[in-house]
Order: C-alpha cells, then sequence, then structure tokens
C-alpha cells in the first residue's frame, strides 16, 4: 500500500510594499488590514509590521495600483516546492484561502435598526429631523429593520407624533429639565447611553451647528466613524452603510463605509434630503428612558440666550425662488437688478462664494459646499459659473435658470434653462417682462 504523504501547512507569507508603485491613495491597505499590521509613513506609504501581518492577503488585494505582493522567506519557499511536489503526486485537498474570521465583524452583527437624531430648539423641531426620517426610511427598507427617533428634551413629547408623522416607527423619548437647552454634555451623554443600551446600526444627526457639535463627540465616545455633510446615502450589497459626500475641495465625490464598528454615523445637512409627506394617522411606540444625566455633572450652565441681532433676516435656504448672483455682478450696486428680479417673483437673493469673497454679499446667503445647501422651485443663476463647489449646494432644484455669457460655462449642464448673453441686458428684461404680465394679469381682473 503506498504511503499517504505527510500534510504539510501551507505558508501564507507576508505582505511587502514593492518600491516606487505607491500612489498614496489615502490609506485603504490600512483601512482593510483586521491585524491593526499597518500604519501610514508621512509621504502615505504603507509600512507593514511583520510580526502583526498573518498574509491574509486584504490589502493586497485592495490596493489599486498592485503596489503590495506576499512574499515568502527561503524556508516557506522550500515547503511551497515540497507541495507542489505533492500536488504533482496526488491532488491535496486544496486549503482554504478565506483569511482567519474577524473578530470584529462579530461584534457589529448585534447592532440593529436605523435611528435618527430629532434636533429642536426649546421643542420647535429643525426641519433636517423630518427629512432624515425621509432618507432614514429607505435604509431600514433595504436592511429590513426599524426606523426610529431619538427626543431628548423637556417637554418633548409632542415631537414623537411629530416623528411618527414623518414615518419612525418607534421613538426613544428622554424628557427631563436637564435637557432644556442643548450643552454637548448633556446631549452626547443621553446618547451615547441609548446607543449603547439599543445598539443601532445607522445614526443620522442634521449638519447644523447643533448636530455637527453633537455627532463629533458622541462618535468619539464611542469610538465609531462619523461621515460629515453627506449629500447621499445607501446600502450596500453587504449591508453597509454607504455615506457619499465631496472631497478634495469637492473635486471628486468620495464613498466612505464605516466597515469594522457600530453604529455607522453620518451627518446630512439641511436641504440634502427631500422632506418625505407628513401623515399624522401614523402612529408608534414610545420607549420612555430616564437617562443618568444630572444637572450638578454638567460644567456648563445657560445664563441667557441672546439673539444675533446682526444676523441676515432673509433664510436662503427656506426659500421656494431663488435669484443667485456671481463674480459677473461686478460689484454690490449691481446686486440691486436681482433684488428687483427677486421681489418681482417674490423670491430672495443668493450668491456664490466669489461674491462672499469679494464682499458684495454676505456669507448667509452663499449657496453651496461651504454655503447653505438649498432645493427652490427655481433657481436663477445670474453671472456664475457652475464649480462643483457650487453645484452642489444648489443642483437639486426644481428647476434652474442660468444666465452666463460664456455659452461653455459649467453651470449649463444642470442648468433647465440657459440664456447665453449679458445678464445686465437679461435680467431687467425678465423683470420688466414679469412686471408687465402682472400688471396686465391685474387689469384683467378688473375689467
Ligand atoms: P466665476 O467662476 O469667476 O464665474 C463668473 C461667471 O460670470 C463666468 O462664467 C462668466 O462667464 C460670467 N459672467 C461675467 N460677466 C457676465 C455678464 N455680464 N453676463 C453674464 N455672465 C457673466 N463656491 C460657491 O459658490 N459656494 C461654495 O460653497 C464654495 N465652497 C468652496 C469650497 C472649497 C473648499 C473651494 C476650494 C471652493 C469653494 N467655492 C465655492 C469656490 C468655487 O470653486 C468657485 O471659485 C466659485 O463658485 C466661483 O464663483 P462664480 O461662479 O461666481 O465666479
Amino acid at each position: 500500500m503506498a504511503e499517504e504523504p505527510k500534510k504539510i501547512k501551507r505558508p501564507r507569507g507576508k505582505a511587502r510594499l514593492i518600491p516606487g508603485k505607491c500612489i498614496a491613495c489615502g490609506a485603504r491597505c490600512q483601512a482593510e488590514c483586521p491585524f491593526d499590521a499597518i500604519v501610514m509613513n508621512e509621504k502615505g506609504e504603507p509600512i507593514i509590521d511583520l510580526e502583526k501581518c498573518t498574509g491574509c492577503q486584504r490589502c493586497v488585494k485592495v490596493c489599486p495600483v498592485q503596489a503590495l505582493e506576499i512574499v515568502f522567506t527561503p524556508e516557506e519557499q522550500k515547503i511551497l516546492a515540497e507541495l507542489a511536489a505533492q500536488k504533482a503526486v496526488a491532488k491535496p485537498a486544496p486549503e482554504p484561502e478565506t483569511a482567519p474570521a474577524d473578530p470584529r465583524l462579530a461584534k457589529i452583527k448585534e447592532y440593529k435598526g436605523v435611528w435618527v437624531f430629532t434636533e429642536h430648539t426649546e421643542g420647535k423641531p429643525a426641519e433636517v429631523s423630518w427629512e432624515l426620517l425621509g432618507v432614514g426610511a429607505d435604509l431600514a427598507k433595504v436592511r429590513n429593520v426599524e426606523l426610529c427617533s431619538i427626543v431628548v428634551g423637556d417637554k418633548v413629547e409632542h415631537l414623537c407624533a411629530e416623528a411618527f408623522a414623518y414615518g419612525a416607527s418607534k421613538v426613544y423619548l428622554t424628557d427631563d429639565p436637564v435637557f432644556h437647552y442643548y450643552r454637548t454634555e448633556s446631549y452626547y451623554k443621553a446618547l451615547c447611553y441609548l446607543i449603547e443600551k439599543y445598539k443601532p446600526e445607522i445614526v443620522l444627526i442634521g449638519a447644523t451647528g447643533l448636530g455637527r457639535d453633537l455627532a463629533g463627540a458622541v462618535a468619539t465616545k464611542l469610538q465609531t466613524g462619523l461621515t460629515a455633510d453627506c449629500t447621499g446615502l445607501s446600502i450596500d450589497d453587504k449591508g453597509f452603510l454607504l455615506q457619499t459626500r465631496p472631497a478634495f475641495g469637492g473635486n471628486i465625490m468620495a464613498t466612505i463605509l464605516t466597515e469594522f464598528t457600530r453604529p455607522q454615523m453620518s451627518t446630512v445637512r439641511p436641504h440634502v434630503m427631500a422632506m418625505p409627506l407628513k401623515d399624522t394617522s401614523r402612529t408608534g411606540t414610545i420607549v420612555r428612558e430616564k437617562v443618568p444625566v444630572k444637572e450638578a455633572d454638567i460644567a456648563a450652565k445657560v445664563l441667557e440666550i441672546i439673539g444675533d441681532e446682526k444676523l441676515d433676516s432673509v433664510d436662503v435656504a427656506a426659500a421656494d425662488i431663488i435669484v443667485s448672483g456671481g463674480r459677473g455682478m461686478c460689484n454690490t450696486e449691481n446686486y440691486k437688478i436681482l433684488q428687483e428680479l427677486a421681489d418681482e417673483l417674490h423670491g430672495v437673493v443668493a450668491c456664490s462664494r466669489a461674491a462672499v469673497e469679494a464682499g458684495w454679499m454676505p456669507l448667509e446667503r452663499q449657496v453651496g459646499q461651504t454655503g447653505k445647501t438649498v432645493r427652490p422651485k427655481i433657481y436663477i443663476a445670474c453671472g456664475i459659473s457652475g464649480a462643483i463647489q457650487h453645484l452642489v449646494g444648489m443642483q437639486d432644484s426644481d428647476t434652474i435658470i442660468a444666465i452666463n455669457r460664456d455659452k461653455q460655462a459649467p453651470i449649463f449642464e444642470v442648468a433647465t434653462f440657459g440664456i447665453v448673453g449679458d445678464l445686465f441686458q437679461i435680467v431687467p428684461a425678465i423683470t420688466a417682462y414679469v412686471r408687465e404680465a402682472r400688471q396686465r394679469k391685474t387689469e384683467g381682473k378688473a375689467a
């Protein structure tokens, strides 16, 4: 009888960087390594800790330019040669190619459900909370999980009914005088307590001043990933939350996922997501939670609320009609022609960042990546070229009318109607036309 060949364990080797091939893509290999075996040097290239590397090949597979390879010691090469020789005699059972089970993946399976934080000022809700329930419903449907709201405040139970009307099926309510005013410490502690207790897989927060402050504190405490200012949210085929946002100054759209920690946290700016339909007949479950946060433990005290009188009273983000001007307006004075058109249309005047930087318009009127996100019924862009950083703030408007003398201007790529010509002739002509049309209508009614 032929003797069975001795079973030899196939060596896995170690990962190695091929000199000169790394393009510093942004630490994809480091993010992929389940064994913390990779650190990045200041050039953005990986340094591999051979003690920790198990040769799992995940970094090799994720590298976009094949800059990593698996290498074997001379002893390992000898074993591989021996295995190849054995294979030639008898076909051995194939070695499993999969990497050892990642301990972090088991933990994230405990997390279920999509949560939306309900932002409010002394009980008055911020609309972005309802917008997030709209996109949250889509995510929860794909994941086949519950859509829940978190309401934290003082005498805020009325917000639960609104959360149900906008799509939540459950609300975690923490109602206590200690939460009357927003303070980072009390609110982040409340959220962390609820998240640690109920383990949602996704937490969405509005990217407002309050939301940015809160989300950062919660993600830091829970040691999880947070993607700020997302413009798109979806679920991939493995069930991960795909968080899309502008990166590198808005020149590319990056899709980010939180692979090994939970919850997956995102902030989204107001008006980026569509408002869902309100249905006041909807109801749900209220889970009342007493959170162990006491006034004596909170260092910050609110003594007085002082409104900002200098703040521009026009809310461009809430306007239905926006007449917006860019560098093509040339000076502050010329914005009067935009104001006249806006007045005729019952709209407001906004601007590009170039106009803010030139000192022609206040920052509160700026539309775009570092300004407001708007979704009006009509957006009229006058003398605005259409840089990507401007487009991300207005491209979801229902109708976009662009006026520009450069027919190659990128604004025409998103425009519903484009007018090529001098805005100083076109804008007053439109204003006069609207004014006359309105007058004719009034006269017709009177006759
Ligand atoms: P320009 O690009 O100079 O365009 C002026 C346009 O006016 C030209 O197309 C020209 O043909 C036209 N024009 C001139 N005269 C006339 C005329 N008489 N009639 C008709 N057309 C005329 N920008 C924003 O807007 N919002 C942001 O939030 C924002 N955030 C940014 C964030 C970062 C990190 C960076 C790097 C940039 C950001 N920018 C932002 C700046 C952005 O890249 C552009 O520089 C800016 O949007 C250009 O403004 P503009 O279109 O008014 O000016």
